[in-house]
């Protein structure tokens, strides 16, 4: 017997599981691309943002640099001073020190406490007139050590960046001055990098700390001063800390970068990175707290890249896109569970109703209500192919002897034992239906009406030799009709052929066969 119907609902239900699978999938795929996307975006945007901290933060001091300029130095007094100790022997120079040593006291001290760490005279020829922080210190030519001075001088213009120097490292704004209209030398002063930390604090709340590179502080700095201004830095290699940076942070008592950053592999990482001397943007966490790690590579006036300014910042963004990703992934991992559950049910139900509905319960062959869909199908067939097809129609004989002398659930067992008879002697194309007490029918497809007498002979003969596990009972017998559709037959008229051919069969002494 063929099951074609639920064949097709078979391959239905696996197609759709296979839709909402992919779907699922192709939704899983785009939320991840989706959260890749948003993490590139991310990115981007902080590297941005703190780089614009940087330059705002240096632009902040460059601006008050202008007004020590500007307001005070840039003034008839000093220019003059500065003018004459172009050409002034030591000892006039001696007074000409003393004299903008007085004048500039004030103003020097009021620099430092907006974190300038240095402002230096020099004159025409690159030497060193006044260091302001170190006024014991000058005649030395700067035009080797000094490139900002060396630049400004040259084509006495302002020249501004990062340079590192005998002792300190600093940002430093060069500014040329003219005595009537003649360059008569530069001004330098300068900021260190905690100037710069500490206001990027105070405007943005980063914390943040400088690292230089080892081989360029060994190169300029004096040994025995190295430790001085630098610290060895544990996690980057090649790389010192800034010392002052680190010494305020520890006075705050405030996180430092080796508190977050804990473990090798986030450390390894950082290590390649700062090989190639771009900006970079690390996120980690650390006892459920994400942070935000940034390195802007700083560059000196040769365009050296010399160290890292690195930013660091309590940042939940990246694990709130992250778990935003995992709890969307999971809602659809659960709606897909959900989806199968419920398709794979309805399945299983429909089965459940479809069997009930169109198989007999008791010998579990085709009822009634798909006889009429089947008879259907082959009458169309016949109509559009011309293929032939026969029917069946057979009904125990005396079953209700057997039911009245060894009781109904005897009868039922007979019934089942007959069932299974006449199934193993039909062919694998044929149907069988339950469609009275004892009463059944069978299609034959594709066969005449002498074939299907030939196969009601061998059912009628194979069921009389049959042997049944009820003891007493040898012999059951059957009566079949059989009739051949014929064309613009109801198939109700071809039920009441075959019908008529049983009824004659049951007339004419039972066991037989009419068609
Ligand atoms: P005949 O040779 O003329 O067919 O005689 P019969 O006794 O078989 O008469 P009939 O076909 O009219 O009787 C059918 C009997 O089948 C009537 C009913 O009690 C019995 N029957 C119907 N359904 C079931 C069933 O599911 N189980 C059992 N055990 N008996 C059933
Ligand atoms: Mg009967």
């Amino acid at each position: 017997m063929k099951f074609t119907i639920e064949n097709k609902n078979l391959t239905k239900l696996i197609v759709l599981l296979i839709i909402v699978s992919l779907g699922s999938v192709l939704f899983e795929l785009y939320l991840l691309n989706n959260y890749n996307k948003s993490l590139d975006i991310y990115k981007t945007q902080i590297l941005n943002h703190y780089q614009e901290h940087y330059i705002t933060t240096i632009y902040e001091h460059k601006r008050l640099s202008k007004i020590y300029y500007d307001e005070i130095i840039n003034k008839e007094t000093i220019l003059s001073i500065i003018a004459k100790a172009n050409t002034a022997s030591e000892e006039e120079k001696t007074l000409l020190r003393n004299e903008l040593y007085s004048i500039m006291e004030k103003t020097y001290n009021n620099a430092t406490k907006n974190n300038f760490r240095q402002f230096q005279f020099i004159l025409k020829d690159c030497t060193s007139f006044l260091r302001m922080h170190r006024p014991e210190g000058y005649g030395d030519n700067l035009s080797d050590s000094r490139e900002s001075v060396r630049i400004a001088s040259e084509k006495q213009e302002f020249t501004e960046g990062f340079e590192e120097g005998k002792t300190y490292n600093a940002y430093r704004f060069v500014y040329p001055l003219f005595y009537k209209n003649e360059f008569i030398g530069t001004i330098e002063t300068s900021i260190s990098f905690l100037a710069i930390s500490k206001l990027i604090e105070d405007l943005f709340n980063h914390k943040s700390i400088f690292i230089i590179k080892e081989s360029v502080v060994t190169a300029k700095v004096e040994k025995n001063l190295i430790s001085k201004y630098y610290t060895n830095n544990l996690m980057f290699n090649g790389y010192y800390n800034d010392k002052e940076i680190i010494d305020y942070i520890n006075k705050l008592n405030s996180i430092n970068l080796n508190q977050i950053l804990t473990t090798d592999t986030i450390i390894n990482q950082i290590n390649s990175l700062l090989s190639e001397e771009a900006p970079f943007f690390i996120n980690t966490s650390n006892d459920g707290n994400g942070y935000a790690i940034i390195f802007l590579p700083i560059e000196n006036l040769k365009q050296q890249q010399v160290g890292y300014f690195i930013f660091y910042q309590n940042d939940n963004t990246i694990i709130e896109l992250k778990n935003n990703m995992i709890l969307r992934s999971v809602l659809i991992a659960i709606s897909w569970m959900l989806l199968m559950i419920i398709i794979i049910n309805s399945y299983f139900s429909r089965l459940k109703i479809n069997k009930l509905t169109y198989f007999d319960k008791l010998t579990g062959v085709y009822n009634r209500n798909r006889l009429f869909d089947y008879l259907s199908r082959e009458i169309e067939m016949k109509k559009r192919y011309n293929n032939n097809f026969s029917i069946i129609i057979y009904d125990i004989d005396k079953f209700k002897n057997i039911n009245d002398t060894y009781g109904h659930p005897t009868g039922d067992i007979i019934l089942k034992e007959t069932t299974k008879c006449v199934k193993n002697h039909i062919r694998v194309g044929d149907y069988l239906f339950r469609i009275g007490g004892d009463e059944f029918l069978i299609i034959l497809p594709n066969t005449t009406l002498n074939e299907a007498i030939t196969v009601a002979e061998k059912i009628r003969s194979q069921i009389e030799k049959n042997i049944y596990s009820i003891n007493n009972i040898n012999t059951i017998t059957l009566s079949l009709g059989v009739a051949e559709y014929s064309n613009d037959d109801t198939y109700e008229e071809l039920i009441k052929k075959a019908d008529n051919m049983l009824y004659d069969a049951k007339n004419n002494g039972r066991n037989k066969v009419l068609g």
